[in-house]
């Protein structure tokens, strides 16, 4: 290969992310410099957190600049080393973003062992979305067996991983999600004891019916309606972690109605970003990787094909077109 592809940021979205918000590029390979690796990407990780990055807005990061690559997750091969930490032929995950080919100098980098783990669930299972859905549950939540535990957004990277951890904990797991397909998957594969179509029309009836005890723990992925239907079922003390809020990243007015049960409930909400709790990355990472390497976690994955197709698979997980963890396949 003398040359490879890669995406930038070309204008910033008003409302919903377009085609022409981004721009493919086709740049020569670069030669590297001493401590430097060469990586080839084998998947790029496409993550809601990107549309954030994509406004010049005040946030807890950076906002992503424009003509430069796209932030992202990356999996792949190392093709040239000059930094004695990594070898030809090793495989790494680092934050390379939304390219075929990149330059690292070993800060971020990490060299994978796919023997009973596959690459790509270093993007999802067994890697920030999963590590996300650990940290909720564990250190926010802290559900006990018997506690009635609600995840939204409840088939994809995340939510797929808090329901069976909560499953393995004892809990009586519920589900929300959009669509009889995703809501099957979730009851009868991941072993969730129900699950809430919201937009079959009736979410909080549907959502009654599947917490007769009312509800302990909720991990939040969408905000809006769906979180307001949890806050209407809440028990005395429960506990929520506010994860994320994706049905307001393009822009979307979201509100709370049912706010007054935080004091008549005296419940606790937090919000969390998890990559502010780097110190329990490898504790969390060994436990999910342990769990998805013996079969005890299981992960559904959307495949786009090519980096052409990144953003158009990208503004698609915006709208919930993905069904499991969205990565793109380079090679
Ligand atoms: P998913 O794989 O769950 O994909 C996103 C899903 O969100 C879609 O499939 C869709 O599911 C749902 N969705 C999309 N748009 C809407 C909408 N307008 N209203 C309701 N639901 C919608 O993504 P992830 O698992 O990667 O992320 C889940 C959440 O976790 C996101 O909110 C993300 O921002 C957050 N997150 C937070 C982190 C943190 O550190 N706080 C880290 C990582 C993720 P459906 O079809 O079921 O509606």
């Amino acid at each position: 290969m003398n040359h490879y592809q890669r995406i930038v940021l070309a204008s910033r979205p008003h409302g919903q992310v377009t085609p022409d918000n981004f721009r493919i590029e086709t740049l020569p390979v670069p030669e590297i410099n001493e401590g430097e690796v060469l990586i080839r990407n084998h998947y790029l990780s496409l993550d809601p957190y990107m549309r954030g990055r994509m406004e010049d807005a005040k946030s807890y990061a950076a906002p992503q600049p424009l003509n430069e690559t796209m932030i992202g997750g990356t999996v792949g091969e190392v093709v040239a080393s000059k930094n004695a930490r990594f070898q030809v032929g090793d495989k790494v995950i680092g934050m390379l973003g939304w390219t075929e080919m990149g330059v690292s100098d070993g800060t971020l980098l990490r060299k994978l062992d796919t023997t009973h783990i596959p690459l790509s669930a270093y993007l999802g299972a067994v890697g920030m979305p999963g590590l996300t859905a650990w940290y909720g549950l564990t250190q926010i939540m802290q559900p006990k067996a018997g506690e009635t535990v609600v995840v939204s957004a409840a088939s994809g990277a995340v939510g797929s991983v808090v329901g069976q951890l909560a499953k393995q904990l004892g809990c009586r797991v519920v589900g929300i999600a959009g669509g009889a397909e995703k809501c099957a998957y979730v009851v009868n594969e991941l072993g969730f004891d129900a699950c809430v179509d919201y937009k079959a029309g009736q979410l909080e009836a549907d959502l009654a019916s599947a917490t007769p005890q009312g509800i302990d723990a909720v991990f939040e992925n969408v905000g809006g309606e769906v979180f307001d239907a949890s806050l209407g079922r809440m028990n005395a003390f429960g506990r929520i972690a506010l994860c994320g809020m994706i049905a307001g990243y393009n822009g979307e007015q979201i509100s709370i109605k049912n706010a007054r049960v935080f004091l008549t409930m005296r419940l606790t909400l937090r919000g969390f970003i998890v990559s502010e709790h780097m110190d329990l990355w490898p504790q969390g990472l060994q436990e999910l990787g342990t769990k998805v390497a013996t079969g005890q976690l299981k992960f559904r994955e959307s495949v786009a094909d090519g980096i052409g197709n990144a953003p158009q698979a990208f503004i698609g997980l915006l709208k919930g077109q993905n069904f499991g963890k969205q990565l793109v396949k380079l090679i």
